[in-house]
């Protein structure tokens, strides 16, 4: 069965976060009207998933259901070597709920001192996944590698960007300016892959 997004179809974001709803739909090129579940009133799922992949289908499967639309849903966060991975699929979590990332920033250098560490090798992850009701599903994940690197520097992008210097370059994505970020994020590559996928 061929998974093809016809333009025109009207598509469910599985977000209540205005801002990534509008960042998703210049990515797709505004080709689809667009509504989200917050729009629609539909609740946020528990992630209860174990991986990136997992949680972003979870998301995606019930704003299908609930919605009766095919449903866009996303999750990513940092990964670092030496913490085994960690935060991950924990990321937002570990920011509290003030979604304070200087707070979730230290906490990441607390546990590298902690362990010891000498190895600063860190990942965003990126999971894409899109559900049709009652149907099928498509998933991509797209990645970019780097190091982190303290204290944090730069006030231009969000999240953990302050401490994170991808691979090859010597700014952190928070020095950055946004395109160059956007154009290596692990964001855009799990997009070129939804967009090799499904248009
Ligand atoms: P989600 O919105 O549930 O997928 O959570 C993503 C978490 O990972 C948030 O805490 C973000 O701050 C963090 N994260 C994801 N992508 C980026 C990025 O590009 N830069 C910085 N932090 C990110």
């Amino acid at each position: 069965m061929a998974l093809k997004l016809e333009p025109g179809t009207r598509l469910v974001v599985a977000t209540h976060n205005a801002g990534k709803a509008r960042e998703l739909a210049e990515i797709l090129e505004n080709r689809f009207p667009l509504t989200t579940a917050g729009e629609l009133g539909l609740d946020e799922p528990d992630e209860t998933e174990t991986t990136f992949v997992g949680n972003a289908l979870l998301k995606a499967r019930a704003a299908a259901e609930a919605s009766g639309l095919v449903a866009l849903a996303d999750d990513s966060g940092l990964s670092v070597a030496a913490l085994e991975g960690a935060p991950g699929i924990y990321s937002a979590r570990w920011a509290g709920p003030g979604r304070d990332f200087t707070l979730a920033m230290s906490k990441v250098e607390l546990r590298l001192e902690e362990a010891n560490a000498q190895d600063f090798a860190a990942w965003f992850t990126c999971a894409l996944a899109v559900a049709w009701p009652g149907g099928p599903a498509v998933v991509v994940e797209g990645r970019v590698d780097g190091a982190l690197t303290f204290p944090p520097r730069g006030a231009r992008g969000f999240g953990y960007d302050p401490i994170f210097v991808p691979e090859g370059g010597a700014q952190t994505f928070g020095e950055m300016n946004p395109e160059a970020k956007d154009a290596m994020s692990h964001r855009a590559r799990a997009f070129a892959k939804l967009k090799a996928a499904l248009l």
